[in-house]
């Protein structure tokens, strides 16, 4: 089988996630959210009192054991599907996410996980969305997006997400709170975000998801192919 990876990179708070899983769903691909590994690991360091040395570090990465059930997250036979939304992990997760080994760990076990899924044929390909998939992770991927908009957007986006879940938010926190995980992510040593060489850049900021998704159903299907089921 003629197995296909689509990479999906692109700051906080972009929407990737929806874009990401719609486009897995549409194409019947695997979808995995590195960013909710991130976010598992980074659960269970705050549990542990964020230990920094590299034995622990390391201990953690390995011993941590995510599961991913339909549209649930399970950490250490925890359902955390909620509790990693949350600012407090947000900022746990951009923090955890700048040691070397943590990043090591993450990038083995994602290619592990593809690896075993092609090999048992069990999905045509792979949708992976993060920040460093096209760039470290995947940099041959067949496909590869870069998703962005301007932080404002992004922080509205974010202010009506965390009031869906009842969560006291306000514009102004959460628009700071982004800038500065922008600048972890894009300024860190180790994978910092930027796009992929050849990534495809789709700005959001003027197009609704429905739009997005169709930008890059159209982008997968005129370059390689690859065609939605069911559809002619
Ligand atoms: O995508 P999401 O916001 O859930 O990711 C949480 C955090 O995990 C990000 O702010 C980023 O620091 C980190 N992350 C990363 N590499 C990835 C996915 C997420 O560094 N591939």
């Amino acid at each position: 089988m003629n197995f296909k990876i689509i990479a999906i990179d692109g700051p906080t708070g972009v929407g990737k996630s929806t874009i990401a899983r719609q486009l897995a769903e549409k194409l019947r691909f695997l979808y995995v959210d590195t960013g909710a590994m991130f976010r598992c690991l980074a659960w269970s360091w705050g549990k542990k009192g964020c230990p920094e040395s590299d034995e622990l570090l390391t201990e953690l990465g390995n011993q941590t054991r995510i599961v991913f059930e339909d549209e649930f997250v399970i950490c250490d036979d925890t359902d955390v599907t909620q509790e990693i939304r949350t600012e407090r992990i947000s900022k746990l997760a951009s923090k955890i996410s700048r040691f070397t080994l943590i990043r090591k760990v993450m990038k083995n076990q994602q290619r592990a996980l593809v690896e075993e899924v092609r090999k048992s044929e069990s999905y045509p390909g792979a949708v992976l969305e993060g920040r460093d998939i096209g760039t470290v992770v995947f940099p041959a991927a067949e496909f590869k997006f870069y998703i962005d908009a301007s932080p404002e957007i992004r922080a509205k986006r974010r202010l009506l997400q965390l009031q869906e879940h009842c969560e006291e938010a306000n514009y102004e926190d959460i628009l700071t709170a982004l800038r500065k995980r922008d600048f972890q992510d894009q300024n860190r040593e180790v994978a910092p975000l930027r796009p992929a060489e050849n990534a495809i850049i789709v700005d959001t900021g003027k197009l609704n998801a429905q739009q997005v998704l169709e930008h890059l159903l159209d982008c997968v299907a005129k370059e390689k192919g690859v065609s939605q089921p069911g559809v002619q």
